[in-house]
């Protein structure tokens, strides 16, 4: 395979993405190569554009939600593989050796910042290198312009919601409904979850109802979180903005829990988080065991990401629509870089 790789990448922090090509990196016996069909955009591409994390080698291509088929294979992995369907999302390897590797938990793999599908380059881009233990073959009914969503989005959401479920304390508020927040809602609702939507708008009543909520907060409305005091065993914040602490704090029950899957600034009250006893935890991604059991739940729920398909040679655009907040809940770009 000599033919060089086309892909979109940032040369320098912050700049609109341009053609790139480079040399297949060659593969170690462990690793499969993917020729991308589908690659969905995430809020985390455009912070890694940024270099808002420190960990963005440029040129940086993008691109954490690929769907594709296995075009060649690492001296260990059988050649059967080759034609295979699969996702891969965030993570595309893992040290292996480190103590978190160990346990089986190598989402927290101590080399996180060598462990991205964008390391050495990401998905907006022909194809994409990774570990065979990070490509997941697909359910066949799990369309690819869809499953890609799942592969960062989904993952993120199922995992949070899976790990803290009790059927004594299944009362949730979703706090932010957008790419990561409707996922949730569909998520919650099928697990047996008694959702609430919570947004900081009307406008997103109709499709949250509809994705699965049961109740429906506008914070924006006079006394709403009085509404929803003391309310929840649990709230999933999937929103970065700046929120109103004190009064979502009140809407927890004693023992409450906040889990935290996407960034946003905090600022909590320490007088109720000791007296009534409440957790602050984050929850990143997945283990390969979760992504799997996301696949066959989404697959068997009919879980539905709204998505807006635009061509690959159109990301700048659909990087703009994300950072103006105008995408309809999630993009997915389709390769037409051949
Ligand atoms: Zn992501
Ligand atoms: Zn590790």
């Amino acid at each position: 395979m000599s033919e060089k790789i086309k892909a979109f990448a940032a040369f320098t922090r912050g700049a609109t993405l341009t053609p790139f090509a480079y040399d297949p990196p060659p593969l170690k016996e462990n690793e499969l190569r993917i020729d991308i069909t589908h690659c969905g955009i995430c809020g985390s591409d455009i912070h890694a554009i940024e270099d808002d994390y420190s960990v963005s080698d440029f040129p940086f291509v993008p691109g954490h939600e690929v769907v594709g088929f296995i075009s060649e294979v690492g001296s260990e992995i059988p050649n059967s593989r080759i034609g295979e369907r699969v996702g891969v999302g965030w993570q595309a390897r893992a040290c292996g050796h480190c103590e978190w590797c160990l346990k089986g938990e190598v989402q927290l793999c101590l080399d996180v910042t060598n462990n991205g599908t964008w390391t050495p380059y990401g998905g907006f881009s022909t194809s994409v290198v990774v570990q065979d233990e990070f490509a997941y073959p697909l359910p066949d009914d799990l369309p690819s312009e869809f499953t890609a969503v799942l592969m960062c989005a989904g993952i993120t959401v199922f995992t949070a919601l899976s790990r803290y479920y009790s059927p004594t304390a299944h009362k949730i508020g979703i706090v932010g409904i957008g790419g990561l927040g409707h996922l949730a809602l569909q998520f919650a609702s099928a697990m047996g979850y008694e959702v609430t939507a919570i947004s900081s708008s009307s406008k997103k009543r109709e499709e949250a109802l509809a994705f699965g909520a049961s109740h429906y907060i506008d914070t924006s409305e006079a006394a709403a979180y009085k509404k929803i005091e003391d309310c929840f065993d649990m709230l999933l914040i999937t929103s970065q903005g700046s929120l109103d602490w004190d009064d979502i704090q009140d809407t927890l029950k004693r023992r409450g829990k906040i889990i935290l899957v996407a960034f946003p600034h905090v600022d909590l009250n320490p007088v109720d988080l000791v007296v009534h006893e409440l957790s602050i935890l984050g929850s990143f991604v997945g283990t390969p065991e979760d992504m799997r059991k996301m696949l066959a739940f989404a697959a068997k729920h009919k879980i539905k990401p709204m998505v807006e398909i635009m061509p690959m040679s159109q990301i700048n655009e659909a990087v703009s629509k994300l950072r103006e907040n105008k995408a309809h809940y999630r993009i997915v770009l389709v390769n037409d870089l051949n």
